[in-house]
């Protein structure tokens, strides 16, 4: 029997060329190999008489070779086949490009099996290229186990040198010679009616018919769904083992800060602040995350958790991940603080700013060390740096998801006080619930579903084309009375899209920004010089300077640039209520869940907004797709409706999540995700340190050796 643990060097058909090859696509293990999925399967499950064929049909058929010859032809180097095969019902010819070998594996007499499709020219029908395998042994074809061309045949996520017809002659006799010791109990296995793994991996490669594979790929997906339940519940139970500040809820001072706010509160902002506020009394770490669309009020709520901590006399850090961020919340929480006599400081790479006066950044650490400071804002690199507490309490992040345990306890350097502050991490994504549920089931989700009252409609519009001259007068009219515009512009796709995969790390980082310089540019250029020329057009990018993207962001926000030009990437979520267009070139190329996160930039005034989505092509389908944005302005439907259309895989991206394809597409699949929470959280009941389930427990190491969050 070969283990699942044996390197695939150790296999026969492994050879020192293919080697490299299988490695790029992931396989080093024979488990790598068997878990090595098909993409599809052609349908050859149908032998066809020769005498039925007709034209474009594909087929497999099953006969004798009569006929067989090479013919070169010598100015292009070319060789090809002619062979005719022929069974009970008739003849066709079959012919195959610079393969000459075929000519000495198909010898006259042979009896053959073909898979491909049915093609007709000027001489009648023939096979081009059909995928071939001889038929031993037997009279009866029927009884024949065939790899390539019976049946559904796998067909695999390929690489140069790596064909599908290679993994199915390596993966086939594999699925004999393995053992596969099933991880799930039978007990589990049974109540939820998941096959058995061996006969999964089976039915996954060689399903008899398309459910067997349905059935299989649940089964499969369902292993990696529960890993991630696991490993959430064992994350969640050693945070609650650790030490927090417990901060009292005091209801009086809360209501008091609230009536003090210039405008009411939502119904899901009062929800959120409170369930925030119950965590907060607890002296285990808080992880929850504070979901809520563009514009919906995210900070406040955050703020008033600050109050309380501060009141109580704890501190709390706001992380944002850029120096423009910062210095927008500076300004809100400032501006809303106010009356209470709390003191916020602000400590970026550029800047320190505090409502104490102090602007010197060394000084200003000494007011946040003696905890005179209770509020603290900055971006995440300074702060994780060289900022030391005095009683920490809450650290809030902004669009981050994840803040491991072991980066905030790094924050409280005093080892006498509690180890772990509380967390809250803020987000603009809305992030499906089955995709929430998965792979943040250790964070607690507060929601933010309901807009401010005060918010406008945006109007957003297709613009094909045709629509351009138009749009660029409906914006210079609106410059005209005073308003700006945000232009997006997508990423210029990279010369050797594999080159930048391949070369990960600081290099793609900076072939990345270079491409988006580059696109901003071109942009720039295009209005600055073409179309608006009488205007004020500005631009930022990510290989500017942190204290030239806030320079020309304040410029923006005090009104002496109309129109700023910058990438996907810069700055989301900032407020400059007074720009009132965001206008996105190529809109096609961006997912429904971004643009709308473009399109939350505006609508913050008192001024109509509109949203305009440029689009290079008039084609219906596309158009289509981007029509849902002129639909619905409810993040949270916009989100499920790009998960359905691009798949889990492409909304989220596999390499950020952590989770394998097939669990990747599993997750609209709710039932599933119900049974593997539920399922994990028996287990771990019944058996805290999975002793009974030594694979399981096998399996979490090497998946979380895998596993790299953001
Ligand atoms: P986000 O959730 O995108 O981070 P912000 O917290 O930046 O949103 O809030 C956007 C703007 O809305 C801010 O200017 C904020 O002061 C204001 N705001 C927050 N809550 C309300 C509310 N309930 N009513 C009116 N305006 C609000
Ligand atoms: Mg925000």
């Amino acid at each position: 029997m070969v283990d699942l643990t044996l390197p695939i060097e150790k296999l026969k058909n492994v050879g020192a060329k293919n080697l490299p090859r299988l490695n790029k696509l992931g396989i080093k293990t024979v488990r790598d190999l068997l878990w090595h999925f098909p993409a599809k399967y052609d349908d050859y499950s149908r032998i066809v008489a020769i005498g039925d064929l007709e034209p474009d049909q594909r087929a497999n058929i099953q006969g004798e070779v009569v006929k067989i010859n090479v013919r070169r032809i010598f100015p292009r180097r070319l060789t090809i086949i002619d062979a005719i095969i022929q069974d009970d019902s008739g003849g066709i010819k079959a012919v195959w490009f610079n393969q000459p070998y075929i000519a000495n594996a198909l010898p006259e007499g042979t009896r053959v099996s073909l898979a491909g499709t049915v093609k007709l020219d000027k001489h009648g029908l023939y096979l081009s290229s059909p995928t071939y395998e001889k038929i031993h042994g037997d009279e009866n074809y029927y009884s024949y186990n065939l790899t390539h061309t019976q049946g559904l045949v796998p067909v695999y996520p390929e690489t140069e040198g790596i064909t599908s017809k290679y993994l199915r002659f390596l993966i086939k006799p594999l699925l004999e010679e393995v053992a596969v010791p099933d991880p799930l109990p039978e007990d589990v296995r049974n109540r939820n009616g998941f096959l058995e793994l061996r006969d999964a991996l089976h039915k996954v490669h060689y399903p008899s018919i398309l459910e067997e594979s349905d059935r299989a790929k649940e089964r499969l997906a369902f292993d990696d769904l529960l890993l991630f339940q696991i490993k959430a519940l064992l994350e969640r139970r050693k945070i609650n083992q650790l030490k927090s500040l417990p901060v009292r809820f005091d209801k009086e001072l809360i209501t008091d800060f609230i009536a003090k706010l210039p405008f009411e509160l939502t119904k899901d902002q009062k929800v959120a602040a409170w369930e925030i506020l119950k965590d907060l009394e607890k002296s285990y770490p808080m992880n929850r995350l504070l979901e809520g669309d563009v514009g919906s009020g995210k900070t406040v709520v955050a703020l008033i958790a600050a109050v309380q901590a501060a009141q109580a006399g704890y501190q709390t850090v706001f992380m944002a991940p850029t120096e423009v961020l910062a210095h927008q919340h500076f300004q809100t929480i400032q501006n809303l603080a106010r009356h209470t006599g709390i003191q916020v400081g602000l400590l970026t790479a550029g800047t320190a700013r505090s409502t104490t006066g102090e602007t010197k950044k060394t000084d200003l650490k000494k007011q946040i060390a003696s905890g005179r400071v209770k509020i603290v804002i900055g971006t995440h690199a300074l702060i994780q740096k060289g900022v030391s507490f005095d009683e920490l309490a809450l650290v809030v992040i902004d669009e981050q998801h994840r803040f491991g345990v072991r980066q905030r306890a790094a924050l409280v350097k005093d080892a006498s006080k509690p180890s772990v502050p509380h967390l809250l991490s803020m987000t603009a994504t809305p992030i499906p619930r089955t995709l929430a549920l998965t792979i943040y089931g250790d964070l607690d989700i507060s929601l933010i579903k309901e807009k401010p009252k005060n918010r406008q409609k945006i109007i957003t519009k297709i613009v094909p084309p045709s629509g351009r001259q138009e749009s660029h007068q409906f914006i210079r009219s609106q410059v005209k009375e005073g308003r700006q515009v945000f232009v997006i512009c997508p990423r210029i796709e990279l010369a050797d899209p594999d080159k930048e995969v391949r070369s990960a790390g600081p290099q793609r980082k900076l072939n990345v920004l270079w491409a988006d310089m580059k696109a901003v540019q071109e942009e720039y250029k295009k209005l600055s010089e073409l179309v608006f020329p009488d205007l004020k057009v500005a631009m930022l990018h990510g290989k500017m300077k942190p204290k030239e993207k806030t320079q020309i962001m304040d410029r923006f926000k005090e009104g002496f640039i109309d129109i700023l030009v910058s990438t996907s990437v810069v700055e989301v979520g900032v407020d400059v209520p007074n720009a009132t267009i965001m206008m996105i070139e190529n809109a096609d190329r961006f997912g429904l869940a971004q643009l709308h996160q473009f399109r939350g930039r505006i609508g913050r005034g008192e001024h109509q907004s509109t949203c305009l989505l440029f689009t290079s092509t008039a084609e219906k389908s596309i158009n289509q797709r981007l029509k849902a944005l002129t639909d619905t302005d409810d993040g949270f439907i916009l989100a499920e409706k790009d998960m359905a259309i691009r798949g889990p895989g492409e909304f989220f991206g596999s390499q950020q999540s952590g989770l394998p394809d097939l669990a990747m597409a599993a997750l609209a699949n709710v039932e599933l995700i119900k049974k593997a929470r539920a399922e994990a959280r028996t287990m771990l009941k019944q058996d805290p340190n999975l002793v009974q389930y030594p694979l399981i427990k096998q399996q979490l190491l090497r998946f979380q050796s895998l596993v790299h969050f953001e």
